[in-house]
């Protein structure tokens, strides 16, 4: 099964054999390949890219460039058409969307890896420390719980103006 699906269809199916995200290049939607065979090379994208401009990997330009070139291609996205440093490198800001001429949505690629990425696990230490912390904290940079207590005291202080225990 394929995303989008509805979580109700997978639990009754028992199928849990789901694939998210885009693997190789071959699994990309004809629409999308036809998008990235549009692009002109101007580089519009790049010159408005955060990525771009702070020294990483990323090139949304060579992210179209490389599909355009490979669309053909059975290749993994990680392989062909950008690293897999470069996935992690957007930050989803969409100026290469709103740049470009011809309405290419060169984030829409890196995403779709990226989910894959996620779904395989292959998400490096840091990023799987952040999900753990997010799973069983809620509190993903730190990972420590909430100290309700003291957040419980400076809001009753906030409310009242006054203090509510030795500690608030
Ligand atoms: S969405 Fe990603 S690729 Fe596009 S401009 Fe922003 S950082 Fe660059
Ligand atoms: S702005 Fe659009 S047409 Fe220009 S290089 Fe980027 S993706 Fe290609």
């Amino acid at each position: 099964m394929t995303t989008p699906f509805l979580l109700t269809e997978l639990m009754a199916s028992g199928n849990f054999d789901i694939s998210i995200g885009v693997k190789k290049i071959s699994e990309l939607p004809k629409l999308k390949k036809a998008e990235a065979l549009a692009c002109t090379n101007c580089g519009r994208c790049e010159r408005a890219c955060p990525a771009v401009m702070s020294g990483t990997d990323l090139t949304p330009r060579l992210v179209v460039q490389n599909i355009k070139a490979n669309y053909t291609s059975d290749g993994e996205m990680t392989q062909v058409v950008l690293s897999e440093n470069a996935t992690w490198s957007c930050t989803t800001c969409q100026a290469c969307v709103e740049e470009c001429p011809v309405l290419i949505d060169p984030h829409s690629f890196i995403m779709e890896t990226r989910r894959n990425l996620v779904m395989e696990n292959r998400t490096g230490k840091d990023m799987q420390a952040y999900f753990n912390n997010l799973t069983n904290t809620r509190n993903p940079p730190f990972g420590t719980r909430p100290r309700t207590g003291m957040l419980c005291c400076s809001s009753h202080r906030s409310l009242t103006g006054r203090r509510r225990c030795s500690t608030g």
